[in-house]
């Protein structure tokens, strides 16, 4: 895959003096969200601009190895007001990772305040919703960060790209891919693995730090979530979970604790497709994921006010999770009716 010569060059001109930057990535920010923000700011301080990173809430736990990420400041504990003056006063905004400015929630009321600042999409969700001044809009692209690696090795070379953007932008790669297994993963992939590689990163150590460094809780919780509250229908074709509010407090819950158990019904044969909804404040959350032809970016933005890609997506409800979970296989009822299940 190739980034158009044409938005490198646009990208080239709006940085070719010192400017005041913002990276913004979506809620819930995950490895590719981080690492993304993460590389593409040390790019650019190496380059002479200010920049900060600024996600809407915290990331999980388990990414607190990657590096530079005390830095980010999130929104939601920010209480010195340094989201709002470091947004006030930007004049380039880049957002990573998300397609539509509803996934900044709270956070995008206040990006509206700067009408000044020059808007960047670096993404690779589809269907992206707002107008950008330049977009890096590539679907096809497996992650986030393998378009920010791109980014660098055609702005500035493959040497630009140092150790510590190497380690963030492999995290960001391999999560997004499934470890470097899902269909979006293509031979240039693995040359861009290979550069990240030829840094000097260390491999099973970033594996380790993302995949084998939950809390025992998490163990618990996932061992409760697929024995007592999975629920398998059609057929024996498609699944779903949840978790309330009461069983996160049983199972001391951590945000990001529940990451990656929607995936876990789609090793039984058959399968599908998969939902998790977890129940936050005011919302619960879906998440869903799914094999082959199915797709689930069209069924969360029909059912549930959301989006993503074909084969992972997400959204949210208003309902109680009774009402949720009835409804969700109301819906598959519909998709499947109308052909959309295979
Ligand atoms: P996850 O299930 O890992 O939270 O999200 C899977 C995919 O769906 C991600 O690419 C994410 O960006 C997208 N996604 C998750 N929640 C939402 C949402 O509420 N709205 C939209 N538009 N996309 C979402
Ligand atoms: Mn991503």
């Amino acid at each position: 895959m190739h980034i158009g010569k044409d938005k490198i060059e646009e990208l080239r001109e709006l940085l070719n003096r010192p400017q005041r930057i913002v990276i913004l990535s979506h809620t819930n920010p995950d490895g590719d969200a981080i690492g993304s923000s993460l590389a593409w700011a040390e790019i650019l301080l190496k380059q002479g601009h200010k920049v900060d990173c600024i996600v809407p809430n915290k990331y999980p736990y388990y990414l607190d190895f990657m590096p530079g990420c005390q830095s980010i400041i999130n929104y939601k504990n920010d209480s010195e007001g340094r989201t709002a003056k470091a947004v006030r006063s930007a004049d380039i905004i880049f957002c990573l990772d998300f397609h539509t400015m509803s996934r900044l929630e709270g956070l995008g009321d206040l990006i509206d305040e700067n009408q000044h600042a020059k808007r960047v999409l670096i993404d690779h969700h589809l269907n992206p919703v707002e107008e950008f001044d330049i977009m890096v809009s590539y679907p096809e692209a497996s992650s986030t960060c393998y378009l920010v690696a791109l980014l660098v090795e055609s702005m500035f070379g493959k040497e630009a790209i140092s150790r510590t953007m190497a380690e963030n932008i492999f995290v960001g790669m391999m999560t997004d891919t499934g470890n470097f297994s899902f269909s979006s993963v293509t031979p240039d992939v693995f040359r861009v693995v290979s550069i990240l590689a030829e840094t000097g990163i260390s491999i099973p150590d970033i594996h380790t730090f993302v995949y084998n460094s939950f809390s025992e809780g998490r163990a618990r919780l996932f061992g409760y979530v697929i024995n007592r509250k999975m629920k398998i229908f059609h057929n024996g074709s498609v699944a779903h979970m949840s978790i309330t509010a009461d069983e996160m407090k049983r199972f001391w819950f951590q945000q990001g604790d529940s990451e990656g158990f929607v995936n876990y019904p789609l090793t039984i044969k058959k399968m599908k497709m998969s939902a998790m909804f977890t129940e936050h404040n005011d919302f619960i959350r879906v998440s869903l994921r799914s094999r082959g032809s199915i797709d689930v970016n069209l069924f969360a933005s029909r059912y549930f006010n959301g989006g993503g890609h074909k084969n992972a997506a997400g959204g949210k409800s208003f309902m109680s999770m009774e009402e949720t979970l009835k409804y969700y296989e109301k819906c598959v009822k519909e998709y499947a009716a109308e052909g959309m299940l295979g």
